[in-house]
């Protein structure tokens, strides 16, 4: 399959030819015919996966394609984007694509002055990338209007969430027209934006680019089951290991993330936590620390670790383990980089056992108990039956049998289709939103 396939038109061809893409990504070759339809969509993705030009090629085409007999300038395609990093990137993406097809992007984000904003939108654009702050202020000053755009596209909406600007979104998205395109892009599928996606999408076709199961084989995973109060102290017994050297820990919620990070600070332990509440210059900060070896242990919740790329993180520990098994994959594959082998440690106390079900199905892999734990928490019957294979009496068993002891190879247990079922009820998961 290469982009010709797909049905990309010539000057796109041209364009992609120039930035040296040979072979679409898998979320290009599946969301690009449909987006070319006209369909809305649902694109589970995080960044790296291509997921800008899988949109961005298919809405240039779009708009390429209607254009010839109208006017050119007037804003058609509004791309959302959470940060302005990620929005100028978006703008770059949509800029070296479109070379050959006289469309014009623009990109708008606060924190700088907004004449020269103005000033560029005045000269048109046929694409709009945004930050919701900027975008809302320009429109409330009546620099903008949205009555014209045909295809709207919410980029990173799980990070929206995380970073409070859901609120923004929706005051954009009521000044759309009603009749358009709309594509959504989340690299996580919490509640929240299940709602939104199912209010602002219509008939939506989903596309989802899963992990990579195979990248966790080279990770040695041990899960630690620790009632909820004795976390802290596990955590610390583990960091008494110099060999743990360079730690990403991982808690559900900001508010987790700072009181862990100030709690081991205090037992002289080097830590900051990362998160989205943080200033990006806090962040930027902290990781750099991180990465130069001045603080020891990263705290971070799964949306602020998306963008940490540092090589040498020694350990992943889950604290807490994610409710989206996917984050799972996503955080433990920060250790392990470019080939090396890494440690991911998990902690499971009694509530989050079905979490760490709902991974093992994911991974196809029995994550095996932890062999040294001083604070283990008492193991009920129903647990120790999933994680030991048929007629394998412990829990504590070789690793390399657990390994292979697959979710296929046990569909005829009847212990394991007996445990209760995930605990996911309703109110459990409106908490976890709040907190996230
Ligand atoms: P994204 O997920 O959109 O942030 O893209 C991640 C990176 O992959 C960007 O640097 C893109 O330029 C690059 N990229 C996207 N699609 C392709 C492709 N088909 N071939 C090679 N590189 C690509």
């Amino acid at each position: 399959m290469n982009f010709h396939d797909l049905g990309l038109i010539d000057p796109l061809l041209r364009a992609l030819r120039a930035v040296e893409y040979t072979k679409p990504t898998p979320i290009q070759s599946q969301a690009i015919p449909q987006v070319l339809q006209g369909k809305d969509l649902i694109g589970c993705a995080q960044t790296g996966t291509g997921k800008t030009a899988a949109f961005a090629l298919p809405l240039l085409q779009r708009l390429y394609e209607s254009t010839r007999d109208r006017k050119r300038g007037v804003i058609r395609v509004l791309v959302l984007s959470p940060t302005r990093e990620l929005a100028a990137q978006i703008n770059d993406n949509f800029v070296a694509y479109g070379r050959y097809t006289g469309l014009k992007s623009q990109v708008i984000f606060g924190g700088v002055g907004q004449q020269p904003q103005i000033d560029a939108l005045r000269r048109g654009t046929d694409v709009l990338v945004a930050t919701p702050g900027r975008l809302l202020d320009l429109m409330n000053q009546g620099y903008i209007r949205l009555n014209t755009i045909e295809i709207f596209v919410l980029d990173e909406a799980d990070r929206m969430l995380d970073m409070g600007f859901i609120h923004d979104v929706r005051k954009v998205i009521s000044a759309l027209p009603k009749a358009r395109q709309t594509l959504l892009f989340s690299a996580t599928m919490p509640e929240a934006i299940q709602e939104l996606a199912n209010s602002i999408l219509i008939n939506p076709v989903r596309v989802e680019v899963t992990p990579q199961a195979t990248t966790v084989e080279k990770i040695a995973q041990s899960v630690f089951f620790v009632e909820k109060q004795n976390k802290r102290a596990l955590l610390e017994h583990l960091l008494a290991d110099a060999a743990v050297r360079r730690v990403l820990v991982f808690t559900r919620t900001k508010h987790g993330a700072n009181k862990l990070a100030e709690q081991l600070d205090r037992a002289h332990i080097q830590a900051e936590a990362i998160h989205g509440n943080k200033s990006q210059t806090a962040r930027e900060r902290a990781l750099a620390n991180f990465k130069a070896g001045k603080t020891r242990v990263l705290v971070a919740t799964d949306i602020a670790a998306r963008g940490i790329d540092v090589d040498d993180v020694t350990h992943v520990i889950n604290y807490d383990l994610p409710n989206e098994p996917e984050s799972y994959v996503h955080r433990i594959g920060r250790t392990a980089r470019a080939g090396a082998s890494g440690i991911a440690y998990s902690f499971c106390d009694v509530e989050e056992r079905a979490y760490l079900r709902d991974i093992e199905k994911l991974i196809r892999l029995r994550v095996p108990v932890a062999e040294q734990n001083p604070y283990a928490s008492d193991i009920p019957m129903h647990v120790i039956q999933t994680h030991t294979k048929p007629n394998q009496g412990s829990p504590r068993g070789n690793n390399n049998q657990q390994r292979n002891g697959s979710y296929a190879q046990r569909g005829n247990n009847n212990n394991a289709k007996a445990s209760p079922r995930p605990r996911r009820n309703n109110n459990f998961r409106r908490r976890e939103n709040a907190n996230a």
